[in-house]
């Protein structure tokens, strides 16, 4: 028997309207072709005891009620192992307008950072999100997207950056620089580049291990007036490993989203360097 909630919905007119993350995730299925099964739920959902997320009228709506007659679930059929990936993502605090999730026949919620799980029937993906964030960007949501190999290519972006330092440093590229002694020479291009090694070493304590030994390495060799920005990133590398293992997921996301900031920085300095120096 349809609730009360339901029969006023009905009686006015039936109108409602996808949660602006909604919205976004089903524009961003189409966009990378996944297949959305569907937002506004049928007849069973409408007609429930207790209307969920399927509804414009939900009764579990959270942390705040509805605003208006809007939608705040989706599902999406799990193809290119998409619920892992999104699960993923919410255990790393990148999705900070999600609610729970289904995945694989589990539902996991947000109040636990998405961590322990009981069972739910879902084959499918549903994502349910939060009314604090109805009006909210997913923003650069992109669980399966390019990634690791942006990983891999900032990695090996850094590496590079940390061998050429060091070898200047080591003064075997003094020539191929300005031939003015280690920091005089394109001091900033060098600070740029120790503070992006120190972004790399805050973004994960797992990947930076060649980076870090290019900078102990640089410190070792001496006159460096980078000094304090070695030291620092020192300490920056002692206090990720020290995240990790305390496992605060929301401090290690934003880091990474610092670190993402940085590179792209990088990227942008490096562009605009004269062709000699690169
Ligand atoms: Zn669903």
């Amino acid at each position: 028997m349809a609730t009360k909630a339901y029969e006023i919905w009905d009686a006015a007119g039936r109108h409602w309207e996808p949660a602006r993350p909604i919205s976004e995730l089903e524009a961003w299925c189409e966009a990378n072709g996944f297949t959305v099964l569907g937002t506004i739920g049928n007849d069973e959902h409408l007609w429930a005891a207790t209307p969920e997320d399927h509804t414009p009228f939900s009764a579990t709506a959270w942390p705040v009620p509805l605003p208006g007659y809007i939608v705040c679930a989706i599902d999406i059929a799990d193809e290119r192992e998409l619920g892992a990936a999104i699960l993923r993502d919410a255990r790393a605090g990148l999705l900070p307008w999600l609610k729970y999730c289904n995945v694989g026949q589990k539902h996991y919620h947000c109040r636990d950072g998405f961590r322990s799980w009981t069972y739910n029937s879902d084959t499918h993906n549903h994502l349910s999100i939060r009314t604090d964030y109805i009006d909210a960007s997913i923003g650069a949501f992109n669980p399966l997207g390019d990634s690791d190999m942006f990983e891999d290519e900032d990695r090996t972006l850094l590496r590079s950056i940390a061998g050429r330092t060091l070898a200047v440093a080591q003064g075997t590229e003094r020539t191929a620089w300005s031939g003015m002694p280690f920091g005089q020479q394109e001091p900033i291009w060098v600070v740029t580049a120790l503070k992006q090694l120190q972004a790399a070493a805050a973004a994960d304590a797992t990947r930076d291990a060649g980076v870090l030994a290019a900078v102990t390495a640089l410190a070792d060799a001496g006159g460096v007036d980078a000094a304090p920005i070695v030291a620092a990133i020192k300490a920056e590398g002692d206090r990720t490993r020290a995240l990790v293992t305390e496992q605060h997921q929301e401090e290690m996301a934003a880091l990474k989203r610092e670190w993402d900031a940085e590179v792209a920085g990088l990227r942008a300095e490096l562009a605009a360097r004269p062709a000699a120096a690169a």
